[in-house]
């Protein structure tokens, strides 16, 4: 056994996956996907081949051409991080490069979140969807969970007809079921009589690039969508107001789809779509190629929610295109996407917003460095994760220290040869997973001598913020910091001054606040300025915090109902971690276990063991 990620069982002396054909039954009342999977390997094989699986019953194996039963077993425990394995014995007598699994999901799979009718914005039809980053494609079907791993897949997702699917693949048809189809007579359970029933319909769909398992992705509900470009449409419940709202937020997309061409090379993935999920979405974006997921938190109302669209945009290039070869290697993926991301921003919004969100990030990543003060480890770019659950060190790292390496070879060898050596990077890799070391050879070979002008070692393996990191200048993010200082000497800003402040320079004024304020400065700052009711959920949080810091027990209404009405662990983490750290916190830490016992359910696993392993660590 030679493992190729630390989170998967996968054999590197074993074939890879190119293909999977899936027919997935969607079973609503039961909240389990039956499905069959068609595998493909790069090369035929005999003997073991290890596969991912969390939470799934195998019921069958087979010789595709004669439905041979092969041979399988499952490890006799779950690994709490990996999942289970699945060993097959292919035949020794005659190599394979296909072979055929019927399964089952359960209701507790980590990457599904069913949601019953009264869960939607709706209240008539349920909803299902997924969220496979970082190690959670396992628990929807078996594979080769890494992202060394790329596939193509097509799939036949068997649904009630009164739904309708999406996926980030290219959408073939929706039509009646036809019996037999794609195994589908392999079914378990008597759902393959079922699969053509009058009351479902197929939804047909092909991904034809190789991608990463963590961005396979669906949804299934009541779906209705806006043109708002070309190449994009806006997806979401078909429900009164949120449709239009979302095209309106979103109509700037297209410039910055052109924008990212410019500076990243042609967008290689045709449409780029975005679907809006219900609050309970854990993340701000995911970016599924072709389809970008996104939290209707994004939607405030002002175009400001562009900033999430042009990170999950970004990713088209850095992250789907070229890969972490593991998670140890996240930084590829996402400091990389923070800098795209900053850079089309930029163009599209002007130098101030750009250095605005620089300063946010160099906050976010100062505070990260606390968090994990006493676990350094996870302050480095390029991490040891043998033994640790990705959910769980999940932070602002990969993104902000991965920024600010970019940067700081930008500032070293000028814009305009950095801007080339990007788009040669991209069209060296594209469509490859790869680590750090072959970006740093990269480097290397295309801005000689870097590495005795930059210590590329210290910043892809020291731990802390390197000195040459860079803090932003410009005189609105200047302004607002020297304006948070002024609050530690009891001045609070003045009406003129915040005039014109959006979402983002709140975000920053609160966030450059001692985190312990007295609590009748909290009172006389929400007494002027409303901020516990703004209805940007990026200034609501960061109060809040403030106000949990302070004791202010007035606010914890509004602090549970933000903790109930959505799920988005940028807002979940530091709610429950304010509620819960510290000592002398037994009032608060009764709120956080009951608050979070009554809205469990509302959340999506993912975040449900987020929670969990926030009141561990401190309950
Ligand atoms: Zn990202």
């Amino acid at each position: 056994m030679a493992p190729l990620d630390p989170h998967s069982f996968t054999d590197s002396t074993h074939p890879l996956t190119t293909h999977i054909a899936l027919s997935l039954y969607f079973d609503f009342p039961s909240a389990t996907i039956h499905g069959a999977a068609l595998f493909t390997l790069s090369s035929p094989h005999s003997g073991p081949l290890s596969l991912d699986t969390r939470s799934l019953s195998i019921h069958r194996v087979l010789s595709p051409s004669t439905l041979y039963p092969i041979p399988f077993s499952l490890s006799p425990f779950c690994d709490h991080i990996k999942g289970t394995h699945l060993s097959l014995s292919l035949p020794n007598d005659a190599a394979l490069s296909s072979f055929l699994i019927t399964f089952s999901t359960s209701p507790s799979s980590s990457a599904l979140q069913w949601l019953s009718p009264p869960q939607t914005f709706n209240k008539k039809h349920p909803f299902v969807y997924t969220q496979c980053q970082s190690i959670h494609a396992r628990s929807v079907f078996p594979c080769q969970d890494t992202p060394a791993a790329r596939i193509r897949y097509s799939a036949f997702l068997n649904v009630p007809r009164e739904l309708s699917a999406v996926m980030s693949a290219r959408h073939v048809d929706r039509r009646l079921p036809v019996s037999g189809e794609g195994y589908s007579n392999l079914l378990p359970n008597g759902f393959n009589s079922l699969w053509c029933s009058e009351t479902r319909v197929v939804e047909e769909f092909d991904m034809n690039q190789p991608i990463p398992p963590y961005l396979f992705a669906f949804a299934v509900g009541e779906l209705g969508f806006r043109e708002v470009g070309p190449r994009t449409r806006v997806y979401s419940e078909a429900a009164d107001g949120v449709l239009e709202a979302a095209a309106k937020e979103f109509a700037g997309t297209e410039d910055m789809i052109r924008q990212g061409e410019k500076l990243f090379g042609d967008y290689e993935w045709e449409r780029f779509d975005l679907l809006v999920l219900p609050p309970s979405f854990p993340y701000g974006g995911m970016e599924n190629p072709r389809m970008v997921f996104l939290t209707p938190t994004v939607i405030k109302g002002n175009a400001s929610g562009a900033q999430v669209v042009a990170h999950e945009l970004a990713h088209s290039w850095t992250g789907n295109l070229i890969t972490n070869k593991n998670n140890e290697h996240f930084w590829l993926n996402e400091g990389f996407t923070t800098y795209a991301e900053r850079r089309i921003v930029q163009a599209v919004q002007g130098e101030d917003r750009a250095v605005l969100n620089i300063g946010i990030g160099w906050r976010g990543l100062n505070e990260e460095i606390e968090r994990f003060k006493d676990n350094l480890e996870f302050t480095k770019l390029k991490t040891n994760q043998e033994g640790v659950d990705p959910d769980t060190v999940y932070s602002q790292v990969p993104y902000e220290k991965g920024f600010q390496f970019l940067w700081r070879i930008e500032r070293q060898i000028g814009r305009p040869a950095f801007d080339e050596f990007v788009k040669k990077y991209i069209a060296t890799f594209k469509f490859k997973s790869i680590d750090t070391e072959t970006f740093l050879d990269f480097l290397k070979a295309n801005a000689p001598g870097i590495e005795k002008e930059i210590d590329l070692v210290l910043w892809t393996e020291g731990t802390g913020i390197p000195s040459d990191a860079y803090e932003p200048v410009s005189n609105l993010y200047t302004k607002i910091v020297s304006l948070a200082n002024e609050f530690k000497l009891g001045r609070m800003p003045r009406e003129d001054e915040v005039a014109d402040w959006q979402g983002q320079e709140w975000e920053l004024y609160l966030e450059n606040l001692p985190k312990v304020v007295e609590a009748s400065q909290v009172f006389a700052l929400d007494a002027r300025y409303r901020l516990s009711e703004s209805n940007d959920y990026e200034v609501k949080v960061a109060f809040l915090q403030l106000a949990i810091f302070a004791k202010c027990r007035d606010f914890y209404g509004e602090v549970e109902k933000t903790l109930k009405e959505v799920g988005r662990m940028k807002y979940l983490r530091p709610l429950y971690t304010a509620l819960v750290q510290g000592i002398g916190k037994e009032e608060e830490k009764i709120l956080a276990k009951r608050v979070f016992a009554e809205a469990h359910d509302c959340y999506h696993p993912i975040a449900q063991g987020v929670v969990e392993s926030i009141l561990a660590k401190h309950l």
